[in-house]
């Protein structure tokens, strides 16, 4: 079978290897990818700044976020059901968190993750999932099931957002959303299917994002993120760049007692920022700013949910580009209006 592998760090390694196929063992599902998303993480890892390949491997096989077709039916799954497949597999001490299941949380750090820590990913002509870590996708959603992993990722953020809004004395209204990339986009979705006020900043001044904004029923603002902020006092925050400037303005101007969710990663950056400024306004409003990382087989549930109640025309766009697997390099390449970007798989 070919796959789409890369030497972690090693910049330019990406490309198409021909493996002996997998074996599913017991426990374990074979299944046909359909199609896999790609994102920010793959670039990186690609650029060589992350991933780790298995133990004893040069390569890793890369993709996390799949939609792939059960091959044979077992372990309680038909053939030819939809499965995406969860990410991380808890850490095998195993710390309380992955012990009870949220190895999204995970405390020592010795978790895998499919196609980017240690662990093949799904970017295969045939993969393996533990039963265990497959995530049923309804027939109704089709291609569109390629967004769960993405949406999972929101969904664990949305979760975590509304657990800590819980202390509130009044319900939060106003939702700001850094950044429409697909996980802004699926911010910005997810934060309108809560009723809420839902304003999006990004760079673009025209063309796909502040489209897909606009068809949310959102605002789409591209000015600068302090002058935003002082505007619409949010009082939740979803950061989705990992943009320093971003990440520091995001914090400051919101409501009182608002909840600033940070779910970028971004290569280091200095920054002159006043910290005893910052403090002020955490301190004297009762802010929130916090990080969240990932998803577990919950959070893969809700996303599913929440793709089911989406307009599935608006979903659709979030999809840009179809690349097939044989020139499955170029799907990493940003193109300037590029929101989600797929590998497609022919079936063999
Ligand atoms: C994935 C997460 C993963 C994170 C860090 C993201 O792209 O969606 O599942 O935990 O990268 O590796």
């Amino acid at each position: 079978m070919r796959a789409m592998t890369v030497i972690p760090g090693q910049p330019d390694s990406a490309e198409l290897t021909e493996l002996p196929d997998p074996q599913a063992a017991p426990g374990e599902l074979l299944v046909e990818p359909l199609y896999l998303g790609v994102c920010g993480t793959d670039r990186e890892i690609i650029e060589g700044g992350h991933g780790e390949p298995p133990p004893g491997h040069e390569r890793l096989v890369l993709g996390h976020e799949l939609l792939g077709r059960v091959k044979e039916g077992r372990d309680g799954f038909e053939g030819g059901q939809l499965v995406a497949g969860i990410v991380r597999r808890p850490d095998p001490v195993p710390c309380v968190c992955c012990g009870r299941g949220e190895w999204d949380m995970c405390h020592n750090g010795q978790y895998t993750e499919r196609g980017i820590k240690a662990l093949d990913g799904y970017g295969a002509e045939l993969a393996t999932i533990e039963a265990d870590f497959a995530v049923p996708i309804p027939d109704e959603l089709g291609t569109l099931g390629v967004l769960t992993e993405p949406t999972s990722i929101l969904a664990k953020a949305w979760e975590q957002i509304e657990r800590i809004s819980s202390r509130a004395c009044s319900a939060h209204e106003r939702v700001l959303v850094t950044g429409a990339g697909p996980i802004g986009l699926l911010a910005a979705m997810m934060g309108a299917q809560r009723g809420l006020e839902v304003h999006v900043l990004d760079r673009a001044t025209e063309g796909a994002k502040p489209d897909r904004v606009h068809g949310l029923g959102a605002h789409y603002h591209s000015g600068e993120v302090t002058e935003m902020a002082k505007e619409i006092e949010p009082d939740i925050v979803v950061e989705c760049t990992g943009v320093a400037e971003l990440v520091a303005g995001a914090m400051q101007h919101t409501a009182p007692g608002a909840v600033v969710c940070l779910t970028g990663v971004a290569a280091s950056r200095t920054l002159s920022v006043d910290v005893g400024a910052l403090n002020n306004e955490l301190v004297l409003e009762n802010d929130v700013v916090f990080g969240s990382v990932n998803a577990n087989r919950r959070h893969f549930e809700q996303a599913v949910g929440s793709l089911r109640e989406a307009d599935p025309d608006w979903l659709g766009r979030l999809i840009t580009r179809t690349v097939p697997l044989e020139r499955w390099p170029e799907a990493i390449e940003k193109g300037d209006d590029d929101i989600k970007v797929v590998v497609e798989f022919s079936q063999r």
